[in-house]
C-alpha cells in the first residue's frame, strides 16, 4: 500500500545516468529511496557508499521493499528488469528507449494494463525547462528541423543512433504532430561501431507537415536543436542551452510585452517581426520527470510520457532503422 505522500523506490543499474538517478531522486521530497541494485558489485558498492544508501546484491529483494523502481540498465535489458519488476508489483521508470524492440515494449504495455501499475519512459526533453516554455505558444509547425549531435561515447552503442539519440526527437515531433505518416526516407551510416551512428531521417505526415531529423554520436561538438517553421511564426529550441527564441511576423505593431523586439521588414511597410525570448526558468529535468512519475503513482494519473506513447516512438524508431538497413 502506497503512503499518500511518499513513495518508496529503488534505482536498478547505477552507472553514468543511474547515478545521477540517485542524486536526484534524494532531493525530490515525495520520494523515499530504499537503496540500488548493480550487477556490477564494485559499482554497487561504490555508488552506496558515495550516497550511503543500502546496496541490495540481489535485485528481487529490493522489488520487494519497493512500490516502484527506476531502470537505468542498458536498454538491452530494460525488458526483462521492468518485467520482473512488475512481477512483484512495482511501477516502473524506464530510462528511453523503452526497449530494444516492439514485442518487448508491448509485453511491458501488457504487463502494466493487467496489473494496473504505472509506466512512465525516459524521454527527459520533454522535462526540458526549453520545451516545457513553448507550450504557451501556438504550435502548429509546417516543418520542423532537428540536430541532435554528440561526440563519440561506447555507452548506448548497444543500439543504434536512431534508438539512442534521434528517439528523444522522435518522440517530441510525435508529441507536436497530430497527424498520421505517409512517407519516410531515410538513410544512415555505420562509422565507428556496428550499428548507425549518424542518420538522418525525413518524414512527411499526412497534413503536409514535414519533419527532418539528423542525429549523431560521431560529432565533434554537441548540439541539440529544434526548429519549428509554421505560418508568421519560426520558433527554436536550444536543449543545451535551455533557450527558447522566436520571430512572428504581424502586420501591425502590436503593444510590445518583455523580452519582445520589433523589426520592420524589409520591403514590406506593413510588415513587423516580433522578436521573443521568453524567460526559461532553469530547473533540472531529470529531477522534474522523476518527480512527475513519483506524483502520477501517488494520484494514480497518466503520466506525461507514458509506455504508450514512448512505444508509439519505438515504433517509428524501427522503421526508419528499418530503412536504413535495407540500404546498408
Ligand atoms: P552505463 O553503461 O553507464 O550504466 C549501466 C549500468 O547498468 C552499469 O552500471 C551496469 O553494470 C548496470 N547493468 C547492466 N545490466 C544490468 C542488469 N541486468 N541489472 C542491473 N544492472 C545492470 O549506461 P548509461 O549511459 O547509464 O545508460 C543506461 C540507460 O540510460 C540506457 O537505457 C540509456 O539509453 C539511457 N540513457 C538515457 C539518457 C537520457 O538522456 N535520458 C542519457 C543517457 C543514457
Amino acid at each position: 500500500m502506497i503512503n499518500t505522500n511518499s513513495v518508496k523506490i529503488g534505482v536498478i543499474g547505477v552507472g553514468h545516468l543511474g547515478n545521477f538517478h540517485v542524486q536526484q531522486i534524494q532531493e525530490i521530497p515525495q520520494a523515499e529511496l530504499i537503496g540500488i541494485f548493480d550487477e556490477n558489485p564494485e559499482r554497487a558498492i561504490e555508488i552506496s557508499k558515495s550516497y550511503k544508501i543500502p546496496r541490495f546484491e540481489v535485485m528481487e529483494d529490493l522489488f520487494a521493499e519497493c512500490d516502484a523502481v527506476s531502470i537505468v540498465t542498458p536498454t538491452s535489458f530494460h525488458h526483462q528488469v521492468a518485467l520482473a519488476a512488475m512481477a512483484q508489483n512495482c511501477h516502473v521508470f524506464i530510462e528511453k528507449p523503452i526497449t530494444k524492440t516492439i514485442p518487448e515494449a508491448r509485453d511491458i504495455l501488457k504487463k502494466a494494463e493487467n496489473e494496473n501499475l504505472i509506466v512512465q519512459v525516459g524521454h527527459i526533453e520533454q522535462f526540458n525547462p526549453a520545451f516545457l516554455a513553448i507550450s504557451d505558444l501556438n504550435i502548429k509547425p509546417r516543418f520542423i528541423e532537428c540536430h541532435r549531435l554528440s561526440p563519440f561515447n561506447p555507452r548506448g552503442t548497444d543500439v543504434p543512433v536512431v534508438l539512442d539519440l534521434m528517439i528523444h526527437d522522435i518522440g517530441i515531433i510525435l508529441s507536436l504532430v497530430p497527424a498520421g505518416i505517409k512517407n519516410i526516407h531515410a538513410s544512415g551510416v555505420n562509422v565507428v561501431s556496428n550499428t548507425a551512428d549518424i542518420a538522418n531521417v525525413r518524414i512527411e505526415f499526412t497534413d503536409g507537415c514535414v519533419a527532418n531529423l539528423t542525429s549523431s554520436r560521431i560529432s565533434q561538438k554537441q548540439m541539440r536543436k529544434l526548429r519549428i517553421f509554421q505560418h508568421n511564426n519560426y520558433i527554436t529550441i536550444d536543449f543545451l542551452l535551455g533557450s527558447v527564441e522566436s520571430y512572428r511576423v504581424e502586420d501591425a505593431l502590436p503593444v510590445l510585452e518583455e523580452n519582445q523586439k520589433s523589426f520592420k521588414l524589409e520591403g514590406h511597410k506593413e510588415k513587423y517581426v516580433i522578436y521573443n525570448k521568453p524567460d526559461v526558468k532553469p530547473s533540472n529535468a531529470l529531477r522534474l520527470e522523476l518527480a512527475h512519475f513519483l506524483d502520477s503513482i501517488i494520484h494514480q494519473r497518466k503520466p506525461l510520457v507514458d509506455g504508450h506513447s514512448a512505444t508509439k516512438a519505438l515504433e517509428l524508431a524501427i522503421q526508419i532503422q528499418n530503412i536504413i538497413d535495407e540500404l546498408n
